[in-house]
């Protein structure tokens, strides 16, 4: 086997076990324990894996990806998170919900999962079921024109009755914030 062919398995068996102490790896691959400190360096160098305890692992997600959102790149201060889980099981974050629903826009077919936040109870929701407020008097400070998310109609109205705004499903928010942001830049002012 070729380094980087024994590298690729090795990323194979972390997805399935987790993490592998470096006598595990060299029994596995019938190689030396030097050659498997070799072949891991690379891997290490790119953040793909990380050194445990016991061994190696795969870099949890936060670590892989940097702490900006996927979308518009700006630092995540996760006031308002949206995270897509992609069909190969890669997790986006996304700084508010307005990059969350552009972003699953750009890459709908591989998307498995959207999660969202109930904006009250900080609940965690699936962004599918979930009601948008667009246009409220509530400033989140991230992304233009903002978008709040709601587990129920019922605090989406509460919430809009307390600062305005207006109320809408999931396909709809999509398709009002791709209209603005791909309209003239005057439409993202308040009426
Ligand atoms: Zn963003
Ligand atoms: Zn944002």
């Amino acid at each position: 086997m070729l380094p980087i062919e024994r590298r690729q398995q090795l990323l194979k068996w972390l997805k399935e076990v987790g993490s592998l102490s470096i006598a595990e790896i060299s029994g596995r691959l019938h190689v030396s324990e030097m050659t498997v400190y070799r072949d891991i360096r690379p891997l290490l160098d790119e953040g793909q894996i990380i050194k445990t305890s016991g061994g190696i692992s795969l870099a949890p997600v936060s670590q892989m990806s940097s702490n900006t959102c996927n979308y518009c790149l700006k630092e995540l201060h996760n006031r308002h998170p949206f995270q897509i889980i992609t069909n190969d099981l890669k997790v986006e974050q996304l700084c508010c919900p307005h990059c969350g629903l552009l972003r699953y826009k750009d890459i709908e077919k591989d998307v498995s999962q959207i999660i969202c936040r109930d904006f009250l109870q900080n609940s965690t929701i699936s962004a599918k079921m979930a009601y948008y407020l667009m246009d409220t008097d509530f400033n989140l400070n991230c992304c233009q024109p903002q978008v709040l998310t709601f587990e129920s109609l019922k605090h989406a109205e509460q919430f809009q009755k307390g600062f305005g705004g207006v109320v809408m499903r999931f396909e709809e928010a999509i398709d009002e914030i791709q209209k603005r942001m791909n309209g003239a830049m005057g439409c993202l002012c308040k009426k």
